[in-house]
Formats: C-alpha cells, sequence, structure tokens
C-alpha cells in the first residue's frame, strides 16, 4: 500500500489501521459463516449477537451501568436535532437550547418546527469564540429539557463542565467528542453521536437514554421516530447497517484494549497540546479561533494573516501529505481534527510542518 496520509478530516474521519485491516480480513466471509457480514440478514444470531455486544461495549466505555439504553439510528446526528425535540417537547413545555456554534443553531431550528424553543445562553455575538459562563444560562419553564454540543466541531470550541440543570433533563449531542474525553454521562438524560468521529464510519448514529427520562417521551408521533421503539426491538425494528455497527465494535475494542476513555482523554490532551504549542508560540503567525480557556481538544482552529497566505498553507500541507486541514465553509481559516483514531505522530508531524511553513514564509 502506498503509503498512508495523516487523516485530519473532520468526518468521516481517520480510522484505526488495525480496524481496518481486520475489517478487510473479514470481509469476504465473517467468521465460519460462510457469507460476508454485508450479506447477512439482521435477524440472524450472528448479527444479534454482534449488535447487542456493541450496544454493552459502548455503554461500559462511558461508565454507565444501569438505567440507560444504546440504540443505533438512521439518519446522522442531524436527525436526532428533530427526533429529540418530537419526543420531548411534548405540549406545555420548552425546548431550551445553548447556542455555541452552528451545530447546535441547526438542532435549535429543527426543534422550532415541533414546539416552542429558548435560547438558554448563546456565544453568537461573541463569534463562537467562547462557551457561555454557566451563570448566564437562563432557562424558560417549563422546561422539557436543555440540550447542548459538548464539542464544537467546526469552530473549535468544548465545555469544560457540564451545566447544572437541577430537575431539567440535560440532553448533548456527543458527535464529536464521545469517547474522547471523560465526562460524567450519569448527569445526561440522552446524548447523541454520528459515529463517524470518535466512533466508525458514517451511516449509523449512537444514541444513549436513560430509561427514565424515556417515560416522558410522547407517544404521539410515528413509531419510527420513537425512541422506545429502538429500545423495544433493540435497534433492530428495521434494517441497520450491519457492516457499519461491526466496524464500531471493532472500534470500540480497539478503544478498550488501548485504555478507554481516561487513555484517549490523555492521548488528545497530548496531541491538541502539540498543535496549540505551536499556534501560541508562534508569535501571532498562527492566531488560534478559540478562547484558550474552551479549547477543544478534537478540533484545533485557527487563522493566518490573510485568506492567501492561508491558502498557500493549505496547498503546501496538502502535498505534504496532510489531509483535511481546511476550515469548515462557514468559519475559513485552517482547522485539524485530531480524533481518537489519529495517532500522536500525525499530531507531531503537523507541528514541524507548521513550525516550517512559519519559518520559511514568516
Ligand atoms: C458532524 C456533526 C453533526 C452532523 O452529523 P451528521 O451525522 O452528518 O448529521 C452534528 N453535530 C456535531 C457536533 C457534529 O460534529
Amino acid at each position: 500500500m502506498a503509503e498512508r496520509r495523516y487523516n485530519f478530516n473532520p468526518g468521516p474521519a481517520a480510522l484505526p489501521l488495525e480496524v481496518l485491516e481486520q475489517a478487510k480480513e473479514e470481509l469476504v466471509e465473517y467468521g465460519e459463516s460462510g457469507l460476508s457480514l454485508l450479506e447477512m440478514s439482521h435477524r440472524s444470531k450472528i448479527v444479534e449477537r454482534l449488535n447487542a455486544e456493541t450496544q454493552s461495549l459502548l455503554l461500559e466505555l462511558l461508565g454507565l451501568k444501569e438505567g440507560y439504553h444504546a440504540l443505533f439510528m438512521g439518519g446522522g446526528a442531524s436527525t436526532q436535532f428533530a427526533l429529540v425535540a418530537q419526543n420531548f417537547l411534548v405540549p406545555g413545555k420548552v425546548g431550551n437550547y445553548m447556542l455555541t456554534g452552528s451545530f447546535s443553531e441547526k438542532a435549535y431550528s429543527e426543534a422550532g418546527y415541533v414546539g416552542p424553543v429558548h435560547a438558554a445562553a448563546s456565544s453568537k455575538d461573541a463569534g463562537w469564540r467562547s462557551i457561555p459562563r454557566l451563570e448566564e444560562v437562563r432557562l424558560e419553564d417549563p422546561a422539557a429539557y436543555l440540550h447542548i454540543t459538548s464539542n464544537n466541531t467546526i469552530e473549535g470550541s468544548r465545555y469544560n463542565v457540564l451545566p447544572e440543570t437541577g430537575d431539567v433533563p440535560l440532553v448533548a449531542d456527543m458527535t464529536s467528542d464521545i469517547l474522547g474525553r471523560v465526562i460524567d454521562c450519569g448527569k445526561l438524560s440522552l446524548f447523541y453521536a454520528g459515529a463517524q468521529k470518535n466512533l466508525g464510519p458514517a451511516g449509523v448514529t449512537a444514541v444513549v437514554i436513560r430509561d427514565s427520562f424515556l417515560e416522558k417521551a410522547s407517544k404521539n408521533i410515528p413509531v419510527i421516530q420513537r425512541y422506545a421503539t429502538f429500545v423495544k426491538e433493540k435497534s433492530l425494528y428495521n434494517t441497520p447497517p450491519v457492516h457499519t455497527i461491526y466496524i464500531m465494535n471493532l472500534v470500540l475494542k480497539w478503544t478498550a484494549a488501548l485504555g478507554g476513555v481516561p487513555e484517549m482523554e490523555r492521548r488528545n490532551a497530548e496531541k491538541s497540546g502539540l498543535l496549540y504549542r505551536v499556534i501560541d508560540g508562534s508569535g501571532g503567525f498562527y492566531r488560534g479561533i478559540v478562547e484558550p480557556e474552551c479549547r477543544s481538544q478534537m478540533n484545533v482552529t485557527w487563522r493566518m494573516a490573510d485568506p492567501e497566505l492561508e491558502r498557500r498553507f493549505l496547498a503546501e500541507s496538502e502535498r505534504a501529505g496532510f489531509e483535511g486541514l481546511g476550515g469548515h465553509r462557514s468559519v475559513g481559516g485552517l482547522r485539524a481534527s485530531a480524533y481518537n483514531a489519529v495517532p500522536l505522530e500525525a499530531c507531531q508531524a503537523l507541528a514541524d510542518f507548521m513550525v516550517e511553513f512559519q519559518r520559511v514564509n514568516g
């Protein structure tokens, strides 16, 4: 194989090489079944077992034992923006949202088609460069839930602590930092993550829901949109993307074997630290976009003096083997997404490249 590129794609993102190789080995025949997983019934014992094992592995890695279910659903994290509201924004209640970036705005706007919504706090006027201070959060009653985006993939910011909401259920879009750092998931009533950042390939969305929260869900919506359907049918109500769930299974085992979430957090701090150190030590050649105390360890964002220099950086980085460093089209600048599967060596190579680029162009 040609040398692998340093993959900093924001999503779909890097997968562990070991996982890709094992999946290749097992593609044509899974175990001794005489079939590929790609052609196997989702009602078969093998797939039932794989599905159940993957759900337990996820809960285990998240440190959740009793009182939660893990679900695998379709439609990406974006579908959850609508489903959360359809299930829980019941008549008489208000959906509360923290606005901290474009994905949180989308969640808020989708919920607005279902019922009344309220922006409990926003960092929009601050150019999304920070997370609102928790003292600024104003919930509107009666609150169905407070929705947050734990890590803002596009802007490169994150919550360091979860908001305290008392009796109000806390719901989180954790697409870009699930399993990337230690979060007290026991404080969350529901959270979800499109798989294509830290969990596996695109095509499945992991949802974790607290059983006592599920009891509050609407029964007045189509069966396919109810979380209760997926709990009851163990996410086998209709045909799931079996092979995608299988790759997630391998990624979860890879994560566990390396030491689980605490070890991922340690690695991610080290990896992003290499890049932030170059940015902060560059005397303004590289300018971090987010306020230092709200910086993400998954998505490192920065700008340079002018768009022309940024274009040159991007073009030269691509020639040097780096993939996916352009900032989101809505933000511009540069972004390095260093998810769990991105190795330390890739971040070291990028840090070295940045230093050298500044030496030549600074
Ligand atoms: C990538 C991402 C999404 C969108 O996910 P899709 O699966 O493409 O719908 C939503 N929220 C966050 C935080 C993301 O990082």
